[in-house]
């Protein structure tokens, strides 16, 4: 088991954004929280990464309770996230932006060229190679030296996840990954995650186009004003009729 989430709940002032929820992921999956707006599902993204501190309960990773470590911690113990609205930085290029990441777990300056020791610029040589594999993992190598803000907007989220695989997660969160993209755009991302898990990495995945969550997910877990709704494989959920109700419809 990689991750285990157990009995979390996180108030916010009047708001139950979570309630005793608890799943656990194991390695390899690629594992899906869905719901409705304003289930908890970001919130959950935010406690797992330490934005905020859970209420109660417990974040246990790799067999090690991490709920109250740090942000920068976490990263270093192998858990990365991308966010809901695209936080890159918009006038650097595409290379510096995944370069940043990495640099999350180096010791090497990316922003400073003119005091650095010889195994700082050794460093600095080997982030820009395996930055530069990333991006071709993601297919923007041909864009390197463009600046995020040109790149189209599927193209800002994969260099999203570039920048997120930078750090070498072994678990890797992605908050809404396909919001906005095109069919094809989302094929692709459907391409990319799975190569992803295919490297060893543990993928939890928000997202809102349901196609992709059951074509991707090994299990799921429903979130419903906070609390768990059904967990399963995505058979299960596609027939549960509570989520049904609640949030899948009825074709
Ligand atoms: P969506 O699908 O719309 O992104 P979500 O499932 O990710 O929704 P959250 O963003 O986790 O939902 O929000 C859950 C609840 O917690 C909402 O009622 C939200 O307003 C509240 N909430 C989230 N973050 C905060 C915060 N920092 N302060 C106060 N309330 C918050």
């Amino acid at each position: 088991m990689v991750l285990k989430i157990q009995n979390v709940s996180k108030n916010f002032g009047g708001i139950n954004a979570l309630k005793d929820v608890t799943f656990s992921i194991n390695e390899g999956e690629i594992y899906g929280l869905i719901g409705p707006n304003g289930a908890g599902k970001t919130t959950m993204f935010n406690l797992i990464t330490n934005i905020f501190e859970p209420t109660s309960g417990e974040i246990i990773f790799n067999g090690e309770n991490i709920t109250a470590l740090k942000s920068y911690k976490i990263t270093e113990k192998g858990i990365c996230r991308t966010y809901q609205n695209i936080r890159l930085f918009p006038q650097m290029s595409a290379l510096k932006n995944v370069m940043v990441g990495g640099h999350c777990r180096s010791n090497a300056g990316v922003f400073s060229s003119v005091f650095r020791t010889k195994s700082q610029r050794k460093e600095e040589q080997e982030l820009t190679k395996k930055a530069e594999e990333l991006l071709e993992l993601v297919g923007l190598l041909e864009f390197k030296d463009t600046f995020a803000e040109n790149l189209a907007y599927g193209q800002q989220r994969r260099l999203e996840i570039a920048r997120a695989l930078a750090s070498n997660p072994s678990l890797l969160l992605l908050d809404e990954p396909a919001a906005g993209m095109n069919e094809k755009e989302t094929d692709s991302l459907y391409d990319l995650i799975k190569m992803v898990q295919s490297m060893g990495i543990t993928v939890l995945i928000i997202e809102h186009d349901m196609p992709l969550v059951m074509k991707l997910c090994d299990r799921i877990t429903v979130l419903n004003f906070g609390e768990k709704l059904a967990e399963g494989t995505p058979e299960e959920i596609q027939s549960n009729e509570a989520v049904i109700e609640a949030y899948l419809g009825k074709e």
